[in-house]
């Protein structure tokens, strides 16, 4: 028996055929149907699962299960509240999906689902309490409490890229303003760093056309030098300390992992970033949480939703 885990975005969705402990046999990566609307991603990833089945010699009979981190809010029975990127709103997925495919389907949000694979198989791996943060075009957070996903009484908490953090100079796509995610993520790092270009000339000019400029490239400005592209950094990391000092001083986790495009700077946030959480902690002397980078980068996802499937299809 096999697991299907699938990660639907609004620009991808990343679909895998995963064993009950954890590997990923094979995947699918397609871009996600996003404007032709819900029943037409709902045929994609049917056809998806169809592909990998039939690439891979497994009858469909045999996937036992199949897991869908959203990304947005979902109930417990199995409704997505509210999923921006992909324009759904009160949609029932599992009721739809299962009916379309045949097969048990559970659903949570997707960095729920990142931090579930990386409980079983990556850098939260043998962890009661942990957190894993995905830092990409927004803030993502995962919240493990006694081993299992925190999602709140009604399936609307674990957003701790909408905490409120001050307040900034452009507003989040939620509305509000003052969110981590405007402060702590690539679209944040990238924003910041056009904003204060458009203010003032650096000190040390290095060309850049900042039209197009990536976060990845404003972190390697920031390796050589770029005055710009530092401040831009650190400010980031500033904030990120908070965040993470404020979920810390509530929750206490044993680690913290970061995952997402941004963590692969690796020391080069790591090391500032623990100091800056440092700086916000209630109790500076026990600072025991761990700070790490997450293993299963573009995975975590689809194995993740795969084992919550197998958990919760066991039940
Ligand atoms: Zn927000």
């Amino acid at each position: 028996m096999v697991l299907v885990g699938i990660d639907v975005g609004g620009t991808q969705i990343k679909a895998g055929l995963v064993t009950r402990d954890g590997r990923l046999i094979s995947h699918i990566i397609e871009n996600t149907k996003t404007k032709l609307g819900y029943k037409a991603v709902l045929e994609q990833m049917n056809e998806i699962i169809l592909a990998l089945a039939k690439e891979n010699l497994v009858d469909v009979k045999d996937i036992s299960a199949v897991g869908i981190g959203v990304p947005g809010t979902t109930s417990p029975d199995g409704v997505v509240y509210f999923a921006n990127n992909l324009g759904w709103e009160n949609k029932a997925l599992v009721n739809d999906f299962g009916k379309l495919c045949q097969l048990p389907v559970f659903i949570e949000n997707d960095a729920s689902m990142a931090a579930m694979g990386e409980l079983m198989v990556g850098s939260l791996k043998g962890v009661k309490n942990g957190i894993l943060i995905t830092l990409g075009t927004g803030l993502g957070s995962g919240i493990l409490l006694d081993g299992k996903i925190f999602s709140g009484s009604h399936g609307i908490g674990r957003q701790a890229g909408h905490m409120k953090v001050g307040e900034n100079f452009y507003e989040c796509t939620c509305g509000a303003n003052g969110c981590l995610e405007t402060f702590a993520s690539a679209t944040a790092l990238v924003k910041y760093y056009k904003h204060i270009k458009n203010k003032q000339q650096a000190t040390k000019d290095i060309q850049v056309n900042t039209a197009e400029i990536t976060a990845k490239e404003i972190m390697k400005l920031a390796r050589l030098g770029d005055a710009i592209a530092e401040k831009s950094v650190e400010r980031l990391i500033h904030y990120l300390g908070i965040g993470i000092a404020n979920l810390i001083n509530i929750l206490d986790p044993e680690i913290i992992s970061l995952g997402g495009g941004l963590a692969k700077a690796g020391d080069q946030l790591m090391i500032p970033l623990r100091e800056s959480v440092y700086n916000q902690l209630y109790d500076k002397k026990r600072f025991f949480t761990r700070l790490s980078i997450a293993k299963l980068e573009n995975d975590a996802g689809m194995i993740g939703s795969a084992m919550f499937a197998c958990e919760n299809n066991n039940k």
